[in-house]
């Protein structure tokens, strides 16, 4: 795996069994791997490892998992974070997605998914920033931002001036969950505006994309939190 043997990973989870299995996992996939199993020692882990990312349990004993990655920000410490969730915790994700957190993953979760989003979140934290690139391209997606068009798989779509800004913002984060509250405030700049009101322009969106609009194959639906353009 490129770049693995010399990247440093952090685990923060408290759970004995699960910290075992992740190292496991990590170490195999050849990562170096750091653990720690309270906030406090994973914020002076943090600062003598300098991790590539950081794997976060938001239910730790000393601190929330929550205020550790907001510390962690305040030092200036910026690794990409994936979250480690459990399934009913929804809240605790889309609070952690919307603090600067990068993704998340549901427990029980297989290694192969957990690998893929650290790849992407590598990918991502490497990648230049393409906030300004003329053309974004995201798998068989491609857009041009000076004159406003897309195409899909050779196909020109006409989008409204809306639905144009809700793919970039998807696009420039492309395999990355975005939440409600992100694609809001990125598509009507501030303006409060209902999930609702996401939701409709999204089903626009997608029946002029998607091969399947029931189905959809790129603009996926994150329960709860918010919307996905995979890529894979
Ligand atoms: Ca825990």
């Amino acid at each position: 795996m490129e770049n693995a043997m010399t990247e440093t990973l952090l685990i923060v989870e408290d759970d004995h069994e699960v910290r075992r299995f992740l190292h496991d996992a990590l170490a195999e996939a050849g990562y170096r791997v750091a653990e720690a199993s309270t906030a406090a020692y994973a914020e002076s882990l943090a600062r003598e490892t300098n991790p590539a990312a950081i794997l976060l349990d938001l239910g730790l004993p000393d601190r929330d998992g929550m205020q550790l990655l907001r510390a962690l920000r305040d030092n200036g410490a910026y690794p990409p974070t994936i979250v480690l969730s459990s399934r009913d915790g929804d809240t605790d994700k889309v609070e952690a997605l919307d603090a600067g957190a990068d993704d998340y993953v549901t427990k029980p979760f297989s290694t192969a998914e957990l690998l893929a989003r650290i790849r992407l979140a590598l990918r991502h934290a490497r990648a230049k920033p393409i906030v300004d690139e003329p053309t974004l391209e995201a798998g068989a997606i491609k857009i041009d931002q000076a004159r406003h068009q897309v195409v899909v798989e050779g196909r020109n779509v006409r989008l409204t001036p809306i639905e144009f800004r809700l793919l970039v913002e998807l696009a420039r984060r492309a395999g990355k969950v975005m939440t409600h509250k992100q694609l809001l405030e990125a598509v009507w700049t501030g303006k409060s505006q209902q999930v609702h009101y996401l939701r409709v322009h999204m089903q626009a969106l997608r029946r002029k994309i998607e091969p399947e609009p029931s189905r959809p194959r790129w603009l996926t639906t994150e329960p709860g939190i918010g919307y996905r353009l995979r890529v894979d």
